[in-house]
């Protein structure tokens, strides 16, 4: 990163979020209770496929721009958008087979946070060429149809890949998606869940990292996103790669997932970044803080990830901040977040907010010059927030 932290007038780099479902931020709140059987991310999948099933173009615009202007007044100024919902509820394509795509863009830009669209490449159920399920029909493209809405437009920022996982893409697909679109940003789901982990055990006789990175040649413009059962060997491989992981603290611990080894893969010069992934609280601190809480509930110690020549909480937002940068595939060196610097000095202007003030040490957020953060508001709220109500009153209805 170029930009630098000038702690003591509280000026931050914008944080990039590299992970993000914005639809799902309107099902926040709405999966907190258990069902008969036990609950999983399996469980909530299902939920989420029942609340995908009502949304219009109108609706996924109105959530989007609600949850972009959220992450703005959070200190994200950047967001890769991974993006699944293409087509219509019967999965016919809409007229234009990027109409979902383009409500994306126009919500980013809209609401002015920076955007890397990365539209999911979607074919199957699991494993071995399963079948997708009728709810799953809105998330897929054969090759062609896939190619079309990589040409989508992204004034201003840009666009990267997302095989959606080693579940729901061939290894056929994957190379092809690899090779085609090299050289830009390339996100994939990978190894959130021990299920899936046993899976690709029985299927290919690999684990799913291990299976990756023999199947396609991983780089720097790569991010893992949770990588959370990784074992040594595959967070090593990841380290050697330079790729990057993406975490997503709120929503791993929200669903259950695990806890990612993050001391080992510090301890290799691995890289990381945070997501807001399925957005059931939008807040850059929060993400951090909970990946330093779960670190020091496993490990029972202070600090985990802290080092020896700055606080823990600026080693956490410099490292995110330079693995962010790097998968989102832009630097947004004119992003800036104001802190209230008011009584602390130095890293504890930093600490204050991701420890203590969380969302409300954020005074003002700008890019390229222009202010939409003002005292903790969206220029733009009262608009967006008025659309949001409206929406989310006729879907939950
Ligand atoms: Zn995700």
């Amino acid at each position: 990163m170029t930009s630098k932290l000038h702690l003591e007038t509280g000026r931050v780099p914008g944080l990039p979020n590299l992970h993000s479902h914005a639809f799902q931020r309107a099902m926040a709140g709405l999966t907190e209770r258990r069902g008969s059987q036990s609950d999983s991310f399996w469980t909530w999948r299902e939920q989420m496929y029942r609340f995908v099933e009502r949304l219009t173009p109108d609706d996924l615009e109105a959530i989007a721009a609600c949850a972009y202007m959220e992450m703005l007044e959070a200190g994200f100024t950047w967001v890769a958008e991974f993006h699944y919902l293409h087509h219509q509820p019967d999965g016919r394509p809409y007229d234009n087979v990027a109409e979902m795509s383009e409500r994306i863009v126009a919500a980013a830009a809209d609401v002015g946070i920076g955007l890397t669209l990365l539209p999911v490449l979607y074919r199957q159920s699991g494993f071995g060429g399963q079948p997708p399920s009728l709810s799953q029909r809105r998330f897929l493209n054969d090759r062609d149809s896939y190619a079309r809405i990589m040409e989508t437009r992204v004034p201003g920022g840009c666009i990267g890949i997302a095989p959606h996982s080693l579940r729901a893409v061939t290894l056929d697909d994957l190379r092809w998606a690899a090779t085609t679109w090299r050289g830009q940003p390339a996100h994939i789901h990978v190894s959130e869940q021990t299920r899936e982990v046993d899976d690709c055990l029985a299927a290919h006789g690999r684990r799913p990292i291990d299976l990756l990175m023999d199947t396609v040649e991983i780089d720097e413009h790569w991010c893992l996103v949770h990588a959370t059962h990784a074992d040594a060997g595959e967070r090593a491989r990841i380290a050697k790669a330079k790729a990057v992981v993406g975490l997503c603290p709120i929503t791993e611990a929200n669903l259950g997932d695990g806890l990612f080894d993050v001391p080992d893969f510090l301890a290799q010069q691995g890289r990381f970044g945070v997501g807001s992934d399925s957005n059931v609280r939008v807040s850059a601190a929060d993400e951090l803080r909970t990946l330093e809480y779960g670190q020091r509930l496993i490990h029972r110690q202070r600090n985990v990830l802290g080092d020896a020549s700055r606080s823990t909480g600026r080693r956490l937002f410099e490292a995110a901040l330079a693995g962010g940068a790097q998968a989102v595939g832009s630097e947004a060196t004119d992003d800036i977040v104001s802190l209230d610097a008011g009584n602390w000095r130095d890293d504890a202007v930093l600490d204050h907010w991701l420890f203590a003030a969380d969302n409300a040490a954020i005074v003002s957020v700008e890019r390229g010059g222009t202010r939409l953060v003002e005292q903790g508001r969206h220029r733009h709220r009262e608009r967006l927030a008025a659309r949001y109500k409206k929406t989310l009153s006729r879907l939950l209805a």
